[in-house]
């Protein structure tokens, strides 16, 4: 049997990408490798989900069991404890490779595939921390699992470096739990988290946070667990400055410096990646430079809010199913470029194949701006500008505009002016 569009990952994005296919009468397949869906949000027990989407606010799993019944409502095939483990095409079929502990190796096929597998986590090895190598040193998410879905404490005497959202989360949730939280270190000279995370997961509990900081030494004890860490302030080119130093005795790091798109799937299909995004280059469909193969959700680029992944995946699957109905679109795309101050920029093509309405941008900017205009330019043309005030890299933006007039021949640069 040949699926129309088959859906890899279960968490917000997989769950509401299939949902908006199956709503257009497509036959959707959505495997996910956990055990039950729901993906990041299961563990995400604090409130902050939802405002957008139900203008209420939920914890992670309540915002998951929402679509979890909408999903089973929709009668959606589905299959649990399966990982994907490669991807290929050939000639219009993309062919699957599955595992599971049920049914072994299997194969199937579609005409579309949705890749909404999420990120993961940057670990000590990918910033190149000196010092000992103790247990005690793990990634905030881990840590997260481990405390809310497992019921287990990580440490008592806790350091965070990184200030994301999960960094900052994790501060709290630790002090909460009875740990006692020394501190948040950052690297950069601003926070990358959300400022109500700020206010309400550190400041609210008198945690410090170091900006310009970054650990520079661990030490082990001789049971080779964590002992102490210590801390200093970087300079402009982020070089630890000497006479900085501050040692902190914890038994736990926890470590929150990024998330990076997961699109190891991608490996055998040649896809054009973005090297700011580091996920899949796509146009507005989301459709990826391999026809047919969409990708949406924190596996396209990381998004502090699941409405927004929501949203956008919704979008996905509709994309998705219009493909099934017009299989051989014909390509006709511009580039949208980054212009100045802008970080990374979703979609990179604009492609006149497909029959949007609007055009939906979202951007991150390079640096934080108390007040700056949004300008998109095709040549000396100026196509849209809108004031925008207090943007921050770690906060996403959304544009969204009418196309149908712009030139099919030259590219679009998006650029944000500072006031
Ligand atoms: C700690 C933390 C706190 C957050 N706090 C907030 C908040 O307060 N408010 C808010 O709005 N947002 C918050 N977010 C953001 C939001 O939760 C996420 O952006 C969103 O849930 C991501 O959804 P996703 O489906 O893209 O990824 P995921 O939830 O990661 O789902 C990916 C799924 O794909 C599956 N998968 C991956 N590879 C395969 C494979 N090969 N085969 C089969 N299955 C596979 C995984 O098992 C997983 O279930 C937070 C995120 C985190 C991590």
């Amino acid at each position: 049997m040949i699926r129309e569009v088959v859906v890899i990952g279960g968490g917000a994005s997989g769950l509401a990408a299939s949902i908006a296919a199956k709503k257009r009468n497509k036959d959707v397949l959505l495997i996910e490798r956990e055990n039950e869906l729901g993906g990041i949000l299961n563990q995400c027990i604090h409130n902050g989900f939802g405002l957008e989407v139900f203008k209420e606010e939920y914890t992670g799993p309540e915002y998951a069991y929402k679509f979890i019944q909408d999903f089973k409502s929709n009668n959606i095939d589905c299959m649990l404890n399966t990982t994907v483990i490669k991807l290929e095409k050939e000639k219009d079929l993309f062919i699957i490779t599955l595992t599971s502990s049920k049914a072994g190796l299997e194969t199937i096929k579609a005409k579309s595939v949705i890749i909404s597998s999420g990120c993961y986590e940057r670990t000590r090895g990918q910033i190149s921390m000196p010092g000992d190598r103790p247990i005690g040193v793990i990634t905030a998410g881990s840590a997260q699992r481990y405390l809310n879905m497992n019921g287990y404490m990580v440490g008592k005497k806790v350091f965070i470096l990184g200030s994301g959202d999960i960094g900052l989360i994790m501060a709290r949730r630790m002090h909460l739990e009875g740990a006692e939280v020394l501190g948040v270190a950052e690297i950069m000279a601003y926070s990358n988290g959300l400022n109500r995370n700020i206010v309400q997961c550190l400041n609210d509990f008198d945690i410090p946070l170091f900006l310009s900081h970054t650990v520079t030494n661990v030490e082990a004890d001789e049971f080779k667990r964590l002992k102490a860490i210590t801390i200093q302030q970087v300079d402009e080119s982020f070089i630890p400055i000497v006479n900085t130093e501050k040692r902190f005795e914890v038994d736990a790091l926890l470590l929150s410096i990024g998330l990076i798109p997961d699109i190891t799937l991608l490996d055998d299909l040649n896809v054009e990646v973005d090297s700011r995004t580091k996920s899949a280059k796509i146009n507005q469909a989301y459709e990826t430079s391999v026809s047919g193969l969409f990708i949406c959700g924190n596996s396209l680029q990381v998004h502090d809010l699941v409405d927004n992944v929501s949203k956008e995946s919704q979008r996905a699957g509709e994309a998705a199913a219009d493909f099934i109905e017009n299989i051989n679109r014909e390509k006709k795309q511009i580039n949208i470029i980054n212009g100045k101050n802008i970080l990374y920029v979703t979609p990179q093509h604009l492609d006149f194949g497909w029959n949007h309405k609007d055009l939906n941008i979202t951007f991150r900017s390079t640096k934080k701006l108390e007040k700056a205009v949004v300008k998109v330019y095709q040549g000396d043309s100026l196509i849209y500008q809108k004031r925008r005030s207090f943007i921050v890299p770690a906060e996403m933006e959304t544009i969204s505009f009418a196309y149908k007039d712009l030139s099919k021949e030259q590219d679009i640069v998006l650029e944000l002016e500072e006031m």
